[in-house]
């Protein structure tokens, strides 16, 4: 299954999409951990991509579309993948889907994840994240031990209040009308509310996951 999470920074679509691939038995991919991984290695893709990073604006759309093209190319992603924080820009979504009409494959389903903009600037100002494994945390200091690897934990440089708040305006700028796209193009968009417990939102993510067939 080939599957897209949408949503604005902050929804918990990285990790209610690592429980969705986990349970469906294919890799989760984010281009956020891509990038983040190849700024700390020092690659020219890192160099070019870490200043509009660090101030929460998108890199450009032909990046990211070297990275997909990588991903679908992997046998890591040929029976699926979970998609987290691409696609972002209409040029994304179009680069995609030429990309699988040429593999012969398309999108299953694409999942909005939504919540109220409070929430998530409370979600993310209070956010830190391992910066090995890259697991969010809420409510634990920077400098402490991640749980899953024994990383140390750290503030992601895009989780100051500044970027914090041009990343959810870029969201509504440039992604939320990429909802509208998908709407009109397919495949079909199944809203998740994400407030609440993190087990009560993977339940209504695999509700929506249900009405889709394979
Ligand atoms: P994320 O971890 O998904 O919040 O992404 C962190 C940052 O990486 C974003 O604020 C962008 O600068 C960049 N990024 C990640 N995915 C994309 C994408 N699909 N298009 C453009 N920029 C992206």
């Amino acid at each position: 299954m080939l599957i897209v999470l949408l949503g604005p920074p902050g929804v918990g679509k990285g990790t209610q999409g690592e429980l969705l691939a986990s349970a469906l038995g294919v890799p989760k991919i984010a281009t956020g951990d891509v990038l983040r991984a190849a700024v700390k290695a020092g690659t020219p893709m890192g160099l070019a991509a870490k200043a509009a990073m660090e101030r929460g604006d998108l890199v450009p759309d032909d990046v990211i579309l070297g990275i997909l093209r990588d991903v679908l190319a992997s046998p890591e992603t040929a029976r699926g993948a979970v998609l987290d924080g691409v696609v972002r820009t209409e040029p994304q979504a179009e680069g995609l889907r030429a990309m699988l009409k040429g593999l012969n494959r398309s999108l299953d389903v694409v999942l909005l994840f939504e919540a109220p903009t409070d929430e998530l600037v409370k979600r993310l100002s209070g956010r830190t994240t391992c910066e090995n494994c890259q697991t969010p945390y809420t409510g634990r200091e920077p400098g402490s031990t991640c749980d899953k690897c024994g990383g140390k934990l750290v503030r992601r440089a895009d989780d100051d209040p500044a970027s914090v708040r041009n990343r959810i305006q870029v969201y509504e700028k440039q992604t939320a009308p990429v909802v509208a796209w998908y709407r009109k193009n397919g495949p079909r968009v199944a809203s998740v509310d994400s407030l609440g417990e993190l087990a009560a939102v993977q339940a209504r993510a695999k509700a929506a996951l249900a009405q889709t067939a394979p």
